[in-house]
């Protein structure tokens, strides 16, 4: 039977694709044409990092009983509001786990060994006036990831094959690592060169990265986040930059993407991507291919490959 979902960020490629080739009807939040067409919608799917799902838009969408994020960040759904309609949630975790950790590291390397000014200075013929400025090591220093989750993890791997020493922020310490735990952000910064944000978003993240963190971090250290910009205060990494409180920072997502303040754009020791953390061809692909599973399993009643943790059986039952 045809199933009709509505979209509610925009849709990557692929999924666009399988969704067609599976005769799924796709309706757009932002433009609906038939009021009827709110009543025939059962699921609603969208990016992780773009989707915005509250209490409002769901007493529009009575017959809505899942939301497929193609994405592992969830902080836009209000689980309160889902949680009262009984709907579930389901993501894609473990999909862009590896490219997310490689775009770390790159990062870090990218700002720590300034090598998009590099690349700039070479293009614009100042190497034949002067050498580029010396750059510090970045092999052996200290990393802290603040949220060793899957991807923190891989990122953790990655900086032991760079010789880093590596130490980790997170609720709870973790039996299976041989890492320092530091019980607060503060403490973490305090202790290492670079520090990296692998937490979720949402209100229980917000700002854990503030004005006092960035001065433990010290105009040495650096800030690399591929995570959820609202996990850092937004004015005071600016600040700390301007200032020199910390030595620059290489930014994977921004506070109202893709707009990013002109102001972090001017400064020339930090490094910007726009938002790639799983942007590979293979990791979205394995990424819709989850998203489809997840709906296919749904419309056959079987067990959904992937909820959120707060939306699993167990949970239900604990
Ligand atoms: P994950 O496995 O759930 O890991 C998240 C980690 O954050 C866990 O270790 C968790 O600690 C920790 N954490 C949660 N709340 C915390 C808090 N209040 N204080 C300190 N630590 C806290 O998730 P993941 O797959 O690694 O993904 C992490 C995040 O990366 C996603 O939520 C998403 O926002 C972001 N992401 C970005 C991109 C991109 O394109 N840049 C792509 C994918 C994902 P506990 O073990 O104590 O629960």
């Amino acid at each position: 039977m045809t199933q009709h979902l509505m979209k509610v960020s925009n849709l990557p490629v692929f999924l666009t694709n399988a969704l067609q080739q599976e005769d799924y009807i796709v309706h757009d939040h932002a433009h609906i044409i038939d009021p009827e067409a709110l009543t025939k919608v059962t699921a609603l799917v969208g990016t992780g990092s773009e989707s915005k799902v509250d209490k409002k838009l769901l007493s529009m969408l009575p017959n809505v009983k899942l939301i497929a994020l193609c994405g592992v960040g969830y902080d836009g759904i209000e689980m309160d509001a889902i949680q009262e309609r009984g709907i579930v949630v389901t993501h894609t975790p473990g999909t862009m786990t590896a490219d997310v950790a490689d775009l770390a590291l790159g990062l870090m390397l990218a700002v720590g060994r300034r090598i998009p000014q590099a690349d700039h200075f070479l293009r614009n013929g100042d190497w034949a006036m002067e050498p580029f400025a010396m750059t510090r090591r970045v092999s052996g220093k200290r990393v802290g990831i603040l949220g060793l989750g899957r991807i923190g993890r891989a990122i953790a791997k990655r900086a032991e094959a760079f010789e880093m020493t590596v130490a980790y922020c997170g609720r709870t310490p973790k039996a299976d690592v041989p890492y320092a735990f530091h019980a607060d952000v503060a403490s973490l910064a305090d202790a290492v060169d670079f520090l990296v944000v692998a937490t979720p978003g949402g209100a229980q993240t917000k700002h854990l990265v503030n004005a006092d963190v960035l001065q433990k971090l010290g105009p040495k250290g650096f800030l690399i986040n591929i995570a959820r910009a609202s996990v850092v205060d937004q004015a005071a990494l600016v600040q700390a930059l301007k200032d020199k409180t910390i030595a620059g920072a290489g930014l994977d997502v921004f506070w109202d993407e893709p707009r990013v303040p002109a102001e972090l754009r001017s400064l020339t020791q930090v490094v910007l991507t726009p938002h790639i953390g799983s942007h590979t061809e293979e990791t979205r692909r394995d990424m819709a291919d989850l998203t489809m599973a997840n709906l296919r399993a749904f419309y056959v009643q079987e067990a959904l490959p992937t909820p959120v943790p707060e939306c699993r059986p167990e949970s239900a039952s604990a």
